[in-house]
């Protein structure tokens, strides 16, 4: 078998026309766009990759965007109050604070500081308890939303499917379990303490991955036919690899993400998500 390629970039494509026309009209009507604002302490060249990215995007959707990078002395209370004033500024509807923060920082009182309504990550403890209650307004962590658009791009049905989630990270692994569980899947979540994995890999219809280990995920873990969503950006010498070795995995999974394709579309979840926020606000 040869698994069907689910390919990011195309949903990616399809999801940003989409934002464009909207926001094209909105602005027509009220004169208002989307704001977004990526708050980055220190001088992590990841961030400010991940950074640029998003100012370039946001361009592009025709929302507003500001970075602001501060040197690794801001202090905590500095840095809330930097991010209160944001959380009362009505042209932006969207906080990021670029993690991981420098230690000294307390990354939960920085992320608990953040307005629930702009935190966009679905990342504040009110956000993530709505989530799980199914209650109230909220947002979906962006990753976990990427992998859900490529399982309803497929059209792939996950009711009384058997899902297995490796990696329990609060960004990836736990909210993913709770989406798959609200699509009525039986949920499996597995992490580094988990016993004989492989075995219980094999018994997924659908396994999504997220572990940060290269290539760990084999051909023989995998159930013919499953769906095989691969979250993994791990950088290896000059390449970029997944958490499931592709090459062979793809004989033996029916549905499968190239390296890579999930992370191409996360950054599309975050404006998603701003647009959401912005339209509560018209
Ligand atoms: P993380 O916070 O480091 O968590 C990793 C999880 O994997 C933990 O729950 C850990 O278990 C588990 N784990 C580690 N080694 C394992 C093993 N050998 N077997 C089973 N489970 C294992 O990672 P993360 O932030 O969720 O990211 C995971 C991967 O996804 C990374 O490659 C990251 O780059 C990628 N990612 C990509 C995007 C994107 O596309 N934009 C977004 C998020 C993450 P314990 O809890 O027991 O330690």
């Amino acid at each position: 078998m040869t698994a069907q390629l689910i390919r990011g970039p195309v949903v990616e494509k399809s999801i940003k026309e989409e934002i464009i026309q909207e926001v094209r009209k909105i602005k027509e009507y009220t004169g208002k766009c989307p704001g977004l604002s990526i708050i980055l302490v220190g001088d992590n060249p990841v961030s400010r990759v991940s950074a640029a990215e998003k100012e370039k995007i946001a361009g592009e959707l025709g929302f507003f965007s500001v970075v602001n990078n501060y040197p690794a002395t801001i202090t905590q209370e500095e840095l809330i109050a930097v991010i209160e004033g944001q959380n009362n500024d009505e042209r932006i509807h969207a906080i990021r604070v670029q993690l991981p923060l420098p230690d000294y920082l307390d990354e939960h009182r920085v992320i608990k500081a953040v307005d629930p309504e702009k935190d966009v990550d679905g990342l504040h403890p009110v956000n993530i308890g709505n989530l799980i209650l199914s209650e109230g307004d909220t947002y979906i962590p962006i990753a976990p939303l990427a992998c859900l658009k490529l399982f309803q791009h497929i059209q792939y049905d996950l009711n009384g499917k058997h899902a297995i989630v490796m990696g329990r990270s609060n960004i990836m692994g736990k909210p993913m379990s709770v989406l798959l569980l609200k699509e009525n899947a039986t949920v499996t979540l597995c992490h580094s303490r988990t016993s004989n994995l492989s075995e219980i890999c094999r018994m997924a219809d659908v396994l999504v991955v997220a572990i940060g280990r290269p290539h760990l995920v084999k051909k023989e873990w995998i159930k013919p036919g499953a769906v095989v969503i691969d979250v993994g950006l791990n950088r290896v010498g000059d390449k970029v690899l997944g958490d499931v070795d592709y090459e062979e995995v793809s004989e033996a999974a029916g549905f499968i993400t190239p390296p890579g394709d999930v992370g191409a579309i996360t950054d599309t979840m975050f404006m998603l998500n701003t647009l959401e926020s912005f339209k509560k606000t018209l």
